[in-house]
């Protein structure tokens, strides 16, 4: 007897493959009128994507299985895969982008687990190195009941601080569109001139420079060591995106306004972003400037929210950089990043509260 397609014995007047790929229609439709109506940059295939690469670290953070104890009086841990370029290049492929990650990773168990993270996610694994004698950073991060949060970190040296110039993917890296990077990649050799290189390499095959210093101040030797090494690769960027309290540390100043933001303005700058929290965002470019709000949600867990922000930021303008400089559209594409930001914080952990394009669509069509 031979046997009949499943379809047919589930019900016999559907053709249900035909009614999957109509639904399957019916939802890519629904999304292109929302991007339309939204007037974002509309959805290609994947590899029509300019490509976002991101260079530096990724680790593994351990948090308290419980919440507001010290680490030494936590009973356990979860793993919770992290580090802001690995998160960056993540949420630009959940949104639909083209990404790749350029770092080292230990050659040991959780090494291999993170790479395999990147490769779920559609990262593009060619720039991964991994070292055979250096572990895999980890991080145990904690909040106390004071509200202070505690480190502790294993790289005593880690693999990403090994990565050598001459273990860099430069084909990868020539092909990227945007380059994007922060500055723990500059705290010790040889992965600072692994760093330099890689930004040089990048900026020569015409990438934009986009920066995140994403400061992790009990990682440096000192805070001015910190501010002078952050400042060292300061005018090589043309997008930059720094925090409040960067800003605060950068600045030496305490009034967080547009003069001291423009107070980190340099000339090759195309546009300096200023991320506040639950108050949205501040831009700056040559020709104007302004504030875009943020989005109301209950937020549970911030951690990852400003890897969002920027690397939805990113997403929407490596094909079009004319958005740069109009104001209007400019301002579209920060309340994407800002919506993109604002999901992130309501789930806990930064790569599995990272937004899809679905997620971002839906909640800027209900506010
Ligand atoms: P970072 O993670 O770099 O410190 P922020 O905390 O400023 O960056 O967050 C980046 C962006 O994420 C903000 O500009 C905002 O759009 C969004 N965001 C962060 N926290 C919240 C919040 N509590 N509510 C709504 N949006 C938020």
């Amino acid at each position: 007897m031979t046997s009949k397609p499943l379809n047919h014995v589930l019900h016999p007047y559907i053709n249900y493959t035909n009614l999957r790929s109509l639904i399957l229609i019916s939802i890519v439709f629904l999304l292109r009128s929302l991007e339309h109506k939204l007037e974002l940059v509309p959805m290609a295939s994947n590899l029509d994507k300019g490509l976002i690469v991101s260079f530096g670290e990724m680790l593994i953070d351990f948090v308290p299985t419980q919440s507001g104890v010290s680490l030494a009086e936590s009973t356990g841990f979860l793993k919770a895969p992290g580090g802001a370029p690995a998160n960056v290049a993540i949420a630009v492929t959940r949104l639909g982008g083209r990404a790749a990650f350029v770092g080292k990773l230990g050659d040991d168990e959780f090494g291999h687990m993170l790479a395999g993270i990147l490769r779920e996610n559609g990262v593009e694994d060619k720039g991964i190195n991994f070292d055979k004698g250096a572990r895999t950073a980890l991080a145990f991060v904690t909040l106390r009941s004071d509200g202070d949060r505690e480190f502790m970190f294993y790289r005593n040296p880690s693999a990403d601080m090994l990565l050598r110039p001459d273990e860099l993917n430069l084909e990868l890296i020539r092909s990227a569109k945007v380059f994007h990077y922060g500055s723990i990649s500059l705290i010790t050799e040889p992965c600072r001139s692994a760093h330099l290189k890689a930004m040089e390499v990048a900026k020569e095959a015409g990438a934009l420079l986009s920066y995140d210093p994403n400061l992790r101040e009990p990682l440096w030797s000192s805070p001015e060591e910190a501010r002078t090494q952050i400042m060292s690769i300061w005018d090589k960027a043309e997008i930059i995106k720094v925090s409040d309290v960067e800003l605060e540390f950068l600045t030496q100043n305490k009034t967080i306004d547009d003069e001291s933001a423009m107070s980190l303005w340099h000339p090759n700058l195309k546009l300096l972003l200023v991320t506040l929290g639950e108050k949205g965002c501040r831009y700056y470019t040559k020709g104007f400037h302004g504030s875009v709000e943020a989005f109301d949600v209950n937020a549970v867990d911030t951690t990852g929210a400003g890897d969002s922000f920027i690397g939805a930021f990113l997403s929407q303008i490596v094909d079009d950089q004319t958005v740069l400089e109009e104001e209007e559209r400019l301002r579209k594409v920060l309340r994407f990043a800002n919506a993109c930001g604002a999901i992130t914080t309501t789930k806990k952990g930064a790569i599995p509260a990272l937004p899809s394009e679905c997620d971002a669509l839906s909640l800027l069509k209900d506010k």
